[in-house]
């Protein structure tokens, strides 16, 4: 790993956010105050350091940006008003972007023109797959596998999965790549990927590291972002596994009793990403959280696409009770054409992906350290044999 200056990291990561990264005197206060820094990860005066330094390489293949949980204590506390916590948050994006091969993440989120002109062109294409292949509309009743037919939408469904898992793995390997390989300071040996996996499934079920954030809170609010957040994930994963993976039995035209598992799975879904997507985007218009001070494009259209995709699917849902088949038919075309842009977008190569990278960080790090300590422990006895000979 090089460790060549680059004297236009800084002016580069100013174009992902706002952190005043240039006015850090490296105190270290913020280290001290962060809730989930450890000796082995010092952040963030590390990380805000190599970038002051110009070290591009290094900062490449850091994971501790995806280490932070945006508490924002460290930016409440730091004498220099360096917004610490700001700034790993830009790092993420700039690493989002780094892991992304294609360059489409560096352009959403440097352009505005890029991000919002790829969503209407995503959005476009949607409307003009409704023209070609949507079938008759029948207006006595409803009827929306006649006009949506449910096996199209499905294979169109697992062509959207495809495209997305082929974009995100790749990326994905690229992160591994850059952090564990490329940066590899100690062997590792196939054993621990393995004997660690369980620490990936772990902190993707659960975020446990989350949980430390807001711990100094009391009653409620305590841990309340860490459950919003958790509840959300929950309802996007579940949506997304019922409309990827089992869409002719969600999308049908009977209408169960409520007691039935697609409806009251479906209201859980629903409700969560309502409650969650209204959550974050309110917590960005009224700025009281140190993480929502400063609020990039990416941070408006993420909540904004879900609250419509959500809201659209609720109308929909209530035009089929109430029998309206044209209200039916035009919400669903526009709830698809909202939801489109915001699975084949924004999950590979924006704000979604960090759904990937932060468990796969946790995982990462496991790993490094266990192969550390091995390494240390080896070395020790060999130094121990040499000093008994
Ligand atoms: S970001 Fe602030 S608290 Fe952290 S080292 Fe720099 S000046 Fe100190
Ligand atoms: S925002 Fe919170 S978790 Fe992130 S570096 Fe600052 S103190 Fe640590």
């Amino acid at each position: 790993m090089s460790n060549r200056a680059d004297p236009n990291l800084l002016k580069e990561l100013k174009k992902y956010g706002e952190a005043e990264i240039e006015s850090c005197f490296n105190c270290g206060n913020c280290t001290a105050i962060c809730p989930l820094a450890t000796d082995e990860t010092p952040f963030p005066r590390n990380n805000i350091r190599m970038v002051q330094l110009g070290l591009r390489d290094r900062l490449m293949s850091s994971l501790d940006p995806w280490l932070c949980y945006y508490c924002g204590d460290c930016s409440a506390t730091c004498p220099r008003k360096a917004e610490p916590g700001e700034a790993q948050m830009t790092m993420r994006r700039w690493l989002t972007a780094q892991y992304d091969w294609t360059g489409l993440a560096r352009k959403f989120y440097t352009s505005p023109v890029w991000e919002i002109g790829s969503i209407l062109f995503v959005s476009l294409f949607m409307v003009w797959m409704f023209v070609l292949f949507a079938g008759p509309m029948e207006t006595d009743h409803v009827a929306l596998n006649t006009f949506a037919p449910v096996q199209r939408i499905h294979y169109g469904d697992w062509a959207l999965a495809a495209f997305l898992s082929f974009f995100l793995l790749s990326n994905v390997f690229r992160m591994y790549w850059l952090t564990l390989r490329k940066d590899a300071k100690a062997k590792i040996p196939f054993l621990l990927y393995v004997t660690e996996a369980w620490t990936l499934v772990r902190h993707f079920a659960t975020q446990k590291k989350f949980e430390k954030c807001d711990e100094n809170q009391k009653g409620f609010f305590q841990k309340k972002r860490w459950r919003n957040h958790w509840f959300l994930v929950s309802g996007y994963v579940l949506m997304f596994a019922m409309v990827v993976g089992f869409l002719p039995w969600f999308q049908t035209d009977n209408i169960y009793p409520i007691y039935h598992p697609q409806r009251w799975l479906g209201y859980y879904a629903t409700i969560v990403l309502l409650y969650g997507g209204f959550d974050i985007l309110w917590g960005r218009i009224k700025q009281e959280h140190q993480s929502h001070r400063f609020s990039h494009l990416s941070d408006w259209i993420f909540p904004i696409l879900l609250l419509l995709t959500t809201i659209s699917g609720i109308m929909v849902h209530t035009f089929r009770y109430l029998d309206l088949p044209l209200a039916t038919y035009y919400t669903y075309a526009a709830h698809l054409v909202i939801l489109t842009p915001m699975l084949v977008l924004e999950v590979p190569f924006g704000k979604w992906s960090h759904l990937a990278y932060r468990p796969l960080a946790v995982y990462f790090q496991a790993i490094k350290e266990k192969a550390k300590q091995r390494q240390e422990v080896a070395v020790g006895a060999v130094a121990a044999v040499a000093a008994t000979d």
